[in-house]
C-alpha cells in the first residue's frame, strides 16, 4: 500500500468554494486561503451561531496510545467520510491542527492516513493557515512587553525572577527548556532565567480554543496571570494593558480552518492544544460552529480517554452548546497485545493470550466512558496483519460488558471500510439522552476534584500531595480560584504516573507535585510526575526522511 503522503497527493480536491456550499457557505462567507483552504468568516460565523439547528456530535477517544498505532484521527475522518458518502448525513468534522513539533519529531504527520485523511496534507501539516505562527508571534510578543515593562517602568515592580510566562517556539527544542535572557550590558534588559515551550502548550493556545468570540479572547488575555511583584501581589496582563495588541495578534486565527477530506466531506481543522498537558480538543468555535452548520460533528479528544476523553467530558463539553450524544471508542488488535507483551516485536503474529489480557486496557477504558452516562460503542480499527479468531475474540469480550462493537477498515477502503459502524453510531447518538453525569461538581474544591478523577477514571488507591502542592493549593485558595475545573497533566501511556505500568493498575498513589494556575483559559493544571512541555527530538527524528523536490513536491511526512 502507497503511504500517507502518496494517497493525499493523488487525491483529486474539489474547490473549497464547492465544499463550503454543502454547508450552505458562499464564496464571501471564506476568507480564502489559495483553492483548497480558507478560514470562515465573521459574518458566516455570527450568522450559524444565531440559527437554532444542533447537529449531533460525536466524540471519538481511545486506549493508551502505544507505539503499535491506534488510528484516531483515521477513525474520525473515516467515520465521518462514511456518515457524509454511504449514509448521505450531512457531516462535518472538528479536528486539531498539527504541532509542527512532532511533525518533524517523532509523530510524523496528524492528518489521519490511508484512504481517511484530510488534504491538503503537507499545508495542514506544516505552515497551513499560519495560525500557528501567529500564535507562536503572540506568545513571544508578550513575553517582550513584559520584559520591556519591567526595564522601562515597573510601577507595579514585577519580580524578574517571577514571571510565569514562557516563550514559545512550534519546534522540539529540548536546549531551549532553560535559557538566560539579558546578558551583557544592561542595555540588553535585565538578566533573568526563562524558558521556552512548544507552542501548543502555551495558555494561549488553550485560550484560542476555548474562545467563543474576539471579546472574550481579549478578555481571557487580560486574565493571564503574567507573574508576581515583589510585594507578593499577582501581575495580571490587563494590569499592564497587552490585552488587545496580542488579541489582534490573534483576531484571524480564531477564525475556523476549512477543509475537505480525500472523499470531500468538509473539515474544520482548528487549534490544536496536547491532551496530556492541556485539555486536547479542537477549539471550541470550530466544534460550536461545526453544530450549527450539520447534522452530524465527528471530534476527536487527544491520546487516551482518561486523558483527552476525560477532559472533553468534564472540561471541553461545559463550553459547548451541547454535550456528545456518543462516544467511540477506538482500539486496535496490535495496540491491545501490546499492553500486555510491553514489545513491538511480534505484533504482526496471532496471540489470543496476550489480547486477552491486554483488553483490560480497553474494558477500562470503555467502562470509563459510560460514566459520562452517554451510549458508548468500539471501533476496531483493523489492520491487515489482525486474524480472524483474534478479531472474534475481542468482540467477544466487549460484547460481556454489553457494549457493541464493529470492525473497520477505514484505512484501506475509505468510507467504504465501515458501512454498518456508521449506522450503529448514528442510532446511538439518536437514543433519549439523561444528564450528563461528570466525574466532579462545579464547585468542588481542587483537592476532591483531583481526587474524583483520580478514583474514577485512573482508578488510583490514593492521591498523594508534595509539600509544594499544598503549598500552591493554599495559595490558590487565597486567590479565591479553588473552585476551577482541573486539567490533569500526566503520562499518556499509562493510567497511573508512571508510563511502563500499562494495562488496568489499580490502588496506585497518584503523585501531585506541582499546580499552576492558567487564569485566561479558566483551568488549573495539575501535574503528576515530570511532563514536558518543550519536546526534544529522538535520536532518528522524522525530519530526515522529509525532503522536497524542484517541483516543490514534499515527500516523508509519513
Ligand atoms: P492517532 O490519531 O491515534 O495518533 P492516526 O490516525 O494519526 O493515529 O494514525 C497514525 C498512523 O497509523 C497513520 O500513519 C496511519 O496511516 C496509520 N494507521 C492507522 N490505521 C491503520 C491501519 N488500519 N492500517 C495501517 N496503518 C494504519
Amino acid at each position: 500500500m502507497k503511504s500517507d503522503i502518496e494517497i493525499a497527493q493523488a487525491s483529486q480536491s474539489l474547490p473549497i468554494t464547492e465544499i463550503a456550499k454543502k454547508l450552505e457557505l458562499n464564496e464571501q462567507d471564506l476568507e480564502l486561503f489559495g483553492s483548497d483552504k480558507a478560514k470562515i468568516n465573521w459574518s458566516a460565523i455570527k450568522q450559524a451561531q444565531a440559527n437554532q439547528h444542533l447537529g449531533k456530535l460525536i466524540l471519538i477517544t481511545s486506549i493508551s496510545p502505544t507505539p503499535a498505532g491506534e488510528g484516531k484521527s483515521t477513525m474520525t475522518i473515516g467515520l465521518a467520510d462514511a456518515l457524509n458518502n454511504q449514509l448521505h448525513e450531512k457531516t462535518l468534522i472538528a479536528l486539531r491542527e498539527p504541532s509542527m513539533g512532532p511533525v518533524f519529531g517523532l509523530k510524523g504527520g496528524a492528518t489521519g492516513g490511508g484512504r481517511a485523511q484530510v488534504i491538503p496534507m503537507e499545508d495542514i501539516n506544516l505552515h497551513f493557515t499560519g495560525d500557528m505562527h501567529a500564535l507562536t508571534s503572540a506568545i513571544d510578543t508578550l513575553a517582550a512587553l513584559v520584559d520591556n515593562y519591567i526595564y522601562q517602568d515597573n510601577s507595579l515592580k514585577l519580580d524578574p525572577n517571577r514571571i510565569l510566562l514562557k516563550r514559545g517556539l512550534d519546534v522540539n527544542d529540548r536546549t531551549l527548556r532553560k535559557i538566560t535572557l539579558g546578558q551583557g550590558s544592561r542595555f540588553n534588559g535585565i538578566e533573568h532565567e526563562a524558558s521556552f515551550a512548544i507552542t501548543v502548550a502555551n495558555e494561549l493556545m488553550a485560550i484560542l480554543c476555548l474562545a467563543t468570540s474576539i471579546s472574550d479572547l481579549k478578555q481571557r488575555i487580560g486574565n493571564i496571570l503574567v507573574g508576581y511583584s515583589t510585594d507578593n501581589d499577582p501581575v495580571f496582563v490587563k494590569d499592564l494593558h497587552f490585552e488587545g495588541a496580542i488579541a489582534a495578534l490573534l483576531g484571524k486565527a480564531l477564525k475556523p480552518n476549512l477543509v475537505q477530506t480525500i472523499e470531500h466531506t468538509p473539515a474544520l481543522v482548528h487549534g490544536g492544544p496536547f491532551a496530556n498537558i492541556a485539555h486536547g480538543a479542537n477549539s471550541v468555535m470550530a466544534t460550536n460552529l461545526a453544530l450549527h452548520l450539520s447534522d452530524y460533528v465527528v471530534t476527536e479528544a487527544g491520546f487516551g480517554s482518561d486523558l483527552g476523553g476525560q477532559k472533553f467530558m468534564d472540561f471541553v463539553s461545559t463550553h459547548l452548546e451541547k454535550a456528545p450524544d456518543a462516544i467511540v471508542v477506538v482500539a486496535t488488535v496490535r495496540a491491545l497485545k501490546y499492553q500486555a507483551e510491553q514489545s513491538t516485536d511480534n505484533l504482526a503474529n496471532e496471540n489470543l493470550a496476550a489480547l486477552r489480557e491486554g483488553f483490560k486496557n480497553l474494558e477500562r477504558h470503555m467502562n470509563n466512558m459510560r460514566q459520562y452516562n452517554r451510549p458508548v460503542i468500539v471501533l476496531i480499527n483493523k489492520f491487515d496483519s489482525d486474524t480472524e479468531a483474534e478479531l472474534n475474540l475481542l468482540q467477544n469480550l466487549i460484547a460481556k460488558h454489553g457494549i457493541d462493537s464493529e470492525v473497520v477498515t477505514y484505512h484501506n477502503d475509505g468510507s467504504l471500510g465501515g458501512i454498518k459502524a456508521a449506522e450503529k453510531v448514528r442510532d446511538l447518538t439518536s437514543q433519549e439522552q439523561g444528564e450528563v453525569m461528570r466525574s466532579y461538581a462545579k464547585d468542588d474544591t481542587i483537592q476532591v476534584k483531583i481526587e474524583q478523577i483520580a478514583q474514577k477514571i485512573y482508578h488510583a488507591g490514593k492521591v498523594e500531595y508534595s509539600e509544594k502542592a499544598l503549598a500552591q493549593i493554599e495559595h490558590l485558595k487565597e486567590l479565591g480560584k479553588d473552585k476551577l475545573p482541573v486539567i490533569i497533566a500526566k503520562t499518556q501511556y499509562s493510567f497511573s504516573d508512571d508510563k511502563k505500568v500499562l494495562g488496568a493498575p489499580t490502588n496506585f498513589t497518584l503523585h501531585v507535585k506541582n499546580l499552576a494556575l492558567k487564569n485566561g483559559a479558566g483551568f488549573i493544571v495539575v501535574s503528576t510526575g515530570s511532563i514536558l512541555d518543550m519536546p526534544g527530538l529522538p535520536k532518528h527524528p522524522a525530519a530526515l526522511d522529509i525532503d522536497i523536490d524542484d517541483d516543490g513536491k514534499i515527500s516523508g511526512l509519513f
